[in-house]
């Protein structure tokens, strides 16, 4: 079969006057279905219109990151998004019927469950009372990121984007890392009152939609349009608590060992990403040396992994470059008509090239393995799922490390992936305590959640000191964390995944091919069952489970010789 390429790819702008006519009639050959045969038989159809508007929305986004500055690409983004209510109400209709339908046991026998329950959480977050809010709530996002990516900060005599600046957080010069910290959040402190407004008016915004829709406030909706199916609020707060318990003593110990090892007397928080005297290990020669040593990283894993490499690198579904105009970060997204991911990334030049291109990698293994599956809500898991994917294979990767940094710096990179793996546990923590507490109280001034903010980050990191960099030592840090504007309580999927793939290292650690192994087979299953469930099935321990923690970090502690 000849390769596929990016440009044959026909996304076609979704008709949304012809998709409300077909799913009138979709809802009224459901009414009437008297078997589960004709109701197979719509979920086909809608399928395959379903994955035709994802294909859309994957291209949209992924033509306007690539260049941020096409008008044209910027105004078919603002289309969509302006239009996406319209779609999410049609596919409420849908989804209402079939969860309605008397058949609906059977047509769970034939489909699985997950189907129903994710459809259920779906209907249960939208009303057509919100549509005019959540298009607001694009726009006011949309406006975050614009801004974040509008950022021009100079800094050594040039003038940096903020990913562009970031690499200076690595600098083994010590006034090189504090000056660029001090030029980042210099930065956030001038755009301050604009961030607290549009935080603001999100926060006002989502506990209205929650307010419409019958509930107390945004946490339950927030849960829901995450999609939590097998835990809740109560399980992520005691998963917290032995996270404060478990892992905080423990990253303590390793901040205080890498304050000796640099030789400072107290370490500062932008002391905190350089791990080693010597400076952090760095991928060998350029970008085309990196996609290269990625083909014989994948090649040797096996498991088909080296020829679907090939097959994105050779088809340009990779953007790795980093290039003016570019959207800034590190994505994977897919399109089902073809059956084929996307890869998109903005190498810099630092360790975290390679993290990003293992950690998206695996995400698009997970997404190609599962295109087969209907209905095509398998063909993603949900995100704490998702994470554990890419996440996990960031740790499968370790043999084959030598490809990118040569032996001596693989090794050093090993440590330091354990390290930054355990200590990020306790800041996704933080993160996600951070805005239980800003949903549970939407009346909150700025001051006040800035104040939260510190609070917060002093019970999970409490090693962490801004010193003389008034912004975030006032508790402006968690501005900067995409995730709390753009998609409310998606971080703790993180950690949760975090400690998943933490406990696929350990496995792998002891049997690397069995790991493997299970880690195929639970990207072949997708998004057909809830966290938990996927996570048993891989033969790993849920971390909602007693004891889960203390496992993985007996392990990390030996490793680490602590
Ligand atoms: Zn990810």
């Amino acid at each position: 079969m000849p390769t596929l390429l990016l440009t044959d790819i026909e996304a076609r702008s979704p008709d949304l006057d012809e998709l409300a006519e077909r799913t009138s009639a979709w809802c009224t050959r459901i009414a009437a279905a008297h078997d589960v045969a004709a109701l197979e038989g719509v979920l086909g159809e809608w399928d395959e219109a379903r994955a035709a508007v994802e294909t859309w929305d994957a291209w949209v986004y992924v033509t306007f990151s690539q260049d941020t500055r096409d008008a044209e690409a910027r105004a078919r983004r603002e289309a969509w998004d302006a239009a996406q209510p319209r779609w999410t109400e049609l596919m409420v209709e849908v989804k209402r019927a079939l969860l309605e339908h008397p058949l609906r046991a059977e047509l769970a026998g034939r489909v699985g469950a997950q189907a129903f329950s994710l459809w259920e959480l779906e209907v249960l977050a939208f009303d057509p009372r919100i549509k005019d809010d959540l298009a607001q709530e694009s726009r006011l996002t949309a406006a975050y990121i614009e801004l974040l990516a509008s950022a021009r900060i100079p800094f050594q005599g040039e003038t940096h984007n903020l990913s562009a600046l970031a690499k200076f957080r690595q600098d083994p010069e010590r006034e090189v890392r504090l000056g660029s910290e001090r030029a980042h959040w210099d930065w956030f402190a001038q755009q301050g009152a604009e961030l607290d407004r549009l935080f603001d008016e999100l926060v006002a915004l989502r506990h209205g939609m929650a307010r419409s829709l019958g509930l107390a406030d945004y946490v339950e909706l927030g849960y829901r349009r995450m999609a939590r199916i097998d835990y809740g609020r109560a399980d992520v707060e005691r998963f917290r608590e032995r996270v404060l318990e478990e892992v905080v003593p423990l990253c303590a110990e390793l901040r205080a060992r890498q304050a000796e090892a640099l030789g400072l007397e107290r370490l500062m928080a932008w002391d905190e990403p350089l791990l080693e005297p010597d400076g952090n290990p760095r991928p060998l020669g350029d970008h085309d040396r990196c996609v290269a040593a990625a083909q014989e990283a994948f090649d040797s894993m096996g498991h088909g992994l080296g020829e679907f490499f090939r097959d994105m690198r050779e088809g340009g579904f990779l953007d790795l470059e980093i290039r003016p105009g570019k959207a800034g970060g590190g994505f994977c997204t897919a399109f089902p008509t073809h059956r084929m991911p996307f890869v998109f990334s903005n190498f810099n030049g630092t360790k975290g090239d390679v993290e990003v291109l293992t950690h998206e990698m695996g995400h698009a293994f997970q997404s190609h393995a599962s295109q087969g599956l209907r209905p095509l809500d398998y063909i993603w898991a949900t995100y704490e799922s998702c994470e554990v994917h890419s996440m996990s294979l960031e740790f499968l990767c370790w043999p084959h490390l030598d490809a990118f940094f040569g032996a001596e710096q693989a090794q050093r990179f090993r440590r330091m992936h354990l390290i930054e793996g355990l200590c990020f546990l306790p800041y996704g923590c933080a993160v996600d305590h951070f805005q239980h507490e800003v949903y549970g109280r939407p009346s909150m001034t700025p001051e006040e959640r800035h104040a939260t903010w510190l609070a917060t980050a002093r019970r999970y990191l409490p090693w962490q000191d801004w010193g003389e960099l008034a912004y975030p030592a006032r508790g402006g840090r968690w501005q900067s964390q995409r995730h709390v504007y753009r998609t409310p309580f998606y971080y703790i999927d993180y950690v949760l995944a975090q400690t998943c793939a933490l406990q696929f290292w350990a496995w792998a650690e002891r049997d690397r091919s069995a790991a493997t192994e299970a880690w195929v087979a639970l990207c072949h299953r997708g998004g057909s069952a809830p966290f938990q469930e996927l996570v048993r099935s891989a033969g790993l321990t849920s971390p909602f489970a007693e004891g889960c923690l203390g496992d993985v970090l007996d392990r990390a502690r030996a490793y680490l010789e602590l």
